[in-house]
């Protein structure tokens, strides 16, 4: 695919930044319809507007967003330009859109550094258009089964994208079988991060996403686990298993709400590293960003250091502040990152306030029946869990689910409405976590951002 003309990458990129400005003019976050603009005038404007650029993909299920947050934090803490597609909007459009407005009114690029955030199934229109230096694949679960069919059909999804870039680093969990078996027979470089067997067990273990052997279809046998199905596995039949990491976590030495510390072995030996986000899970997004930055050749010691300020990014661990109060939203989508936030909240031996809300829209996905195979018994049998807000669209089927895992209906309040829950936050004395899903977490930020004057994301 050539590239378009000089002339329809003028009128494209121009239309592009046309309508984004209209849309942020009358208060509309505008992610997608200027990309989509732009496309109709040239197809395969991203082909213009990313070139020579080098750029780091990030896909999979579970912590694309603060993955992307800390390798674009990397880049630009060791002095690089690096643009980040913040708005969540990671489908071609939306990365048509924020890549073309970075780029000057003739189409070339303003900075010389991308990392994007991408959809599992865009990933096969993206990359061949933006050719990336790294596709980093942080794991896969199952999630919003009705849009894709299962976690096997994902998996597929990415494959088509990968074999696009046979020149792109992969960037893989050598610990999570499905993503890690995108490495058998493609002829592309890889960068596996992991966990030593030696930091043991962080949470429940789940193998039902685990899958079998890819190569000849028998069952794994485990060494170890860390969480859900991530660990140790090995097929017995063929010898196929799990690679040795070449960005590994020693051990984790410390473990609180502000952060963690690491011990992480690369070829270049083993260094403390200090993390500031909390959750065994940012763990493995912060070895993934590392890999990213390993793959861009970007320096080992400013990579590292840069982990000890990232901040949170959109819903992602994000802190407000409430009349002195802290408020943590942390984004939950499906089973296994739901579990994983429980085990983070419940590891703090703090008193707490939870709010839990569920939508069931587009962007969430209609089927709720993930709830179902959520440990909320893990959450509701914490002594520390004091009062349990319920609020969403679906938030009587959610009080039912909370009722069955034992929470008490002395704790559980159902409220209708985020202004009312605001009022009752507000409130509150001791610390809060909040867990909405996709759209709910736009809703009930939009009010918590009003009322502690943070920002929109767009601004
Ligand atoms: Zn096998």
């Amino acid at each position: 695919m050539s590239r378009p003309s000089a002339l329809k990458t003028v009128l494209s990129t121009a239309s592009c930044k046309l309508t984004r400005a209209l849309l942020r003019r009358t208060g509309r976050g505008g992610t997608a319809v200027p990309g989509k603009v732009a496309m109709k005038v040239a197809p395969d404007i991203l082909k213009a507007t990313s070139q020579g650029m080098e750029i780091v993909v990030v896909t999979g299920t579970n912590g694309k967003t603060t993955t992307c947050n800390m390798a674009w934090h990397a880049i630009s803490e060791c002095g690089r330009d690096c643009l980040l597609n913040r708005s969540g909007a990671n489908l071609l459009s939306g990365i048509t859109a924020d890549l073309t407005c970075n780029a000057d009114w003739r189409g070339r690029p303003r900075t010389h550094y991308a990392v994007l955030e991408c959809d599992e199934a865009a990933l096969k229109q993206v990359v061949p258009l933006v050719r990336p230096r790294a596709v980093v694949v942080t794991n896969l679960f199952s999630d919003q089964v009705d849009r894709y069919g299962g976690v096997e059909n994902t998996l597929a999804e990415i494959r088509r994208g990968v074999k696009l870039v046979p020149e792109t680093t992969l960037v893989l969990n050598a610990d999570e079988p499905l993503s890690a078996s995108l490495a058998l027979g493609v002829p592309n470089k890889t960068v596996f991060y992991g966990m030593n067997p030696s930091v043991g067990v962080r949470g429940d273990v789940d193998l039902n996403d685990a899958g079998v052997c890819p190569v000849c279809g028998k069952a794994y046998e485990w060494d170890f686990h860390i969480y859900a199905h991530l660990g140790g596995y090995r097929c017995p039949g063929c010898g196929y298993g799990r690679r040795t990491p070449d960005v590994e976590v020693m051990s984790i030495e410390d473990l609180t709400a502000l952060g963690s510390r690491i011990r992480l072995r690369t070829a270049e030996g083993e260094r403390d590293v200090d993390i500031s986000l909390p959750a065994v899970y940012n763990i493995y997004n912060a070895a993934a960003a590392v890999g990213a930055a390993l793959a861009l050749g970007l320096p080992l010691d400013k990579t590292l250091s840069s982990l000890s300020s990232v901040e949170s990014s959109f819903g992602r661990l994000e802190t407000f502040d409430l009349k002195g109060n802290r408020l943590q939203m942390i984004l939950v989508k499906n089973p296994a990152g739901c579990n994983q936030a429980f085990s983070y909240l419940t590891s703090l031996e703090e008193d707490f306030t939870a709010v839990l809300c569920l939508n069931d829209r587009t962007g969430d996905g209609h089927d709720i029946s993930w709830i179902n195979d959520t440990d909320y018994e893990k959450l509701c049998g914490d002594p520390h869990l004091k009062k349990l807000y319920v609020c969403g669209d679906r938030k009587e089927d959610l009080d039912a689910r909370l009722e069955k895992a034992g929470a008490p209906g002395e704790i559980r309040q159902i409220v209708g409405d985020y202004d009312t829950l605001l009022g009752l936050l507000l409130e509150e004395q001791r610390p809060i976590f909040a867990l909405p899903n996709y759209t709910a977490m736009m809703e009930l930020r939009k009010v918590l951002s009003t009322a502690t004057g943070k920002k929109d994301f767009w601004a």
